[in-house]
């Protein structure tokens, strides 16, 4: 019985491939198509997730600008707002129990409740985070 190579078909248009078994595309301009379509489809990633991070640190912005002195929201008012938790710029574990989530210039730690603290991040405590021993353990907050 004749081995029988499996049919492997173009990433792009999908038509059979014929020739060399490590082939990908048809010719240079199904390749082309293809690897075009991939860099559209990361510009737009990235956009996309760019624009929920910048929308986060906003919304931080907002209710912080807006507390007197107490900065705790209860989360709905974050969610309500369009807040999406997962998206952040960075994560400190600090010497309290919960992460501290940070979106740029703001950060956010859950408390009890289901409550979020907010609190402005100067430069000069991310600079002291970055240059630390890189344990991840911080004081201060
Ligand atoms: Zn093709």
């Amino acid at each position: 019985m004749a081995f029988t190579e499996p049919t492997r078909y173009c990433l792009w248009c999908k038509d059979p491939l014929r020739g060399r078994s490590d082939k990908k595309f048809c010719d240079t301009s199904c390749r082309n198509a293809y690897h075009n379509q991939q860099d559209h489809n990361t510009a737009h990633l990235i956009k996309t997730i760019n624009y929920v991070l910048r929308k986060n640190r906003n919304i931080l912005a907002e209710l912080f600008e807006m507390a007197d002195e107490q900065t705790t929201f209860p989360a709905a008012v974050l969610l309500y707002k369009g807040f999406q938790f997962q998206y952040h710029t960075e994560v400190q574990h600090t010497n309290s129990p919960a992460p501290f989530f940070i979106c740029y210039d703001f950060g956010y730690q859950a408390v009890k409740d289901e409550m979020v603290r907010i609190v402005p991040i100067s430069k000069d405590l991310l600079c002291s985070w970055h240059s630390g021993n890189g344990t991840g353990r911080r004081s201060g907050i």
